[in-house]
């Protein structure tokens, strides 16, 4: 249920606060469009433009944000791209975000296929869990939808990780016709890892989107099929800690499945995130192109925190319920004219 206005500035006074009422504690950071993989689902068929080095936020730029985001209530940093490893002194951005900010709670989504020799590094800063993209554990698939042979480097990388003892969640697009088939291994990595493995809706994102009804894979259906696979019983999580999933503990396993459904039962009304695009935009709902750029504030000599503080509040204020924008999509098009590789996920 969303707040009326009035409700809102009773409980939103100094914190970041949308005009819904929701409190906005969680940043998710692109530091680069740049990848390795060339998954299907993120990068249309239209070739994505890298954006020149010189418009990427420097670390310096990243960290005096942060700064402004830790201040105004920001709980949780997701560092995201693009693939965060595929930029050089991604390590060297860990550990200083948590030299400076103790606190904060630090996470990674990640591929997979460059981080391994950073394992001991994210442990020793406390990145309190890794997304791991994995759409498939069979070779052949995983290399049609990433365009890329990787599939062992990423287990390897998924078993350091464990052994590491840092906590994992494995992040699948469900896409009809490609990964559909192949529920059991899912299923059987849940019952048999000590990990979250969750299911993402495909989403229409970016001109070009291979998506459609041919290639959806409704959460509902997943859910329903991998029920005749393993007892599934429902989690119920602290709200802290409580994210888009719906999350399921496989009966006599170690870990448990989840179902993200983006697309068919929206969950905006505790949607607590900004995204920054590795060129500063600043991205208000995953939905909607209107992004306020920051970057160019950022590189005038003049401009102070407060200044910038003012325009993040103000966007905030205009955070959309994607939920609506999603439903006003015309038929055939995507939700929205980016790729899901130059905003972070
Ligand atoms: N390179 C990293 C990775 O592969 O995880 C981080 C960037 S990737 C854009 C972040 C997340 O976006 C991944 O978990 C991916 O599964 C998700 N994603 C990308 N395109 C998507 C789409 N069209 N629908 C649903 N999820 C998508």
């Amino acid at each position: 249920m969303l707040a009326s206005s009035s409700q809102t500035s009773q409980r939103c006074s100094g914190a970041l606060c949308d005009s819904h009422g929701r409190r906005v504690q969680y940043f998710r950071l692109s530091i680069t469009d740049r990848c390795n993989l060339r998954c299907l689902y993120c990068r249309s068929q239209i070739q994505h433009k890298f954006i020149p080095h010189p418009q990427v936020l420097r670390y310096e730029e990243i960290l005096r944000l942060t700064h402004i985001m830790v201040a105004a209530g920001t709980r949780k940093l997701r560092l995201t791209g693009g693939e965060p490893f595929a930029r050089k002194g991604c390590d060297r951005l860990l550990l200083m975000l948590r030299e400076r900010f103790p606190t904060l709670d630090l996470r990674l989504t990640t591929n997979g296929t460059l981080v391994e020799p950073y394992i001991p590094l994210l442990k020793r800063v406390g990145v309190g869990a890794v997304n791991l993209s994995l759409d498939s554990f069979n070779r052949e698939t995983f290399a049609h939808v990433t365009g890329r042979d990787f599939l062992p480097a990423v287990l390897s990388t998924l078993d350091s990780l464990l052994s590491a003892g840092i906590s994992v969640k494995l992040n699948a697009v469900a896409m009809r016709g490609i990964n559909d088939r192949q529920l059991d291994d899912f299923v059987h990595a849940a019952r048999t890892l000590p990990v979250d493995v969750r299911f993402i809706e495909f989403m229409p994102m970016g001109n070009g989107t291979l998506w459609g009804p041919e290639t959806f894979w409704p959460a509902d259906e997943i859910y329903r099929d991998a029920s005749r696979l393993a007892e599934l019983r429902p989690e119920t999580e602290r709200r802290e800690h409580a994210g888009p999933a719906r999350m399921f503990k496989v009966a006599g396993g170690k870990g448990r499945l989840g179902f993200i459904s983006a697309v068919s039962s929206h969950f905006c009304s505790t949607c607590n995130r900004l995204r920054l695009t590795c060129d500063g935009h600043l991205r208000t709902c995953l939905f909607d192109d209107r992004e306020y750029p920051l970057l160019e504030l950022l590189r005038r000599q003049d401009c102070t925190d407060a200044e910038l503080d003012q325009v993040v509040r103000q966007a905030c204020l205009h955070k959309p319920i994607g939920a609506e924008i999603l439903k006003q999509r015309v038929q055939g098009k995507a939700v929205a004219e980016k790729q899901m590789v130059g905003i972070g996920g």
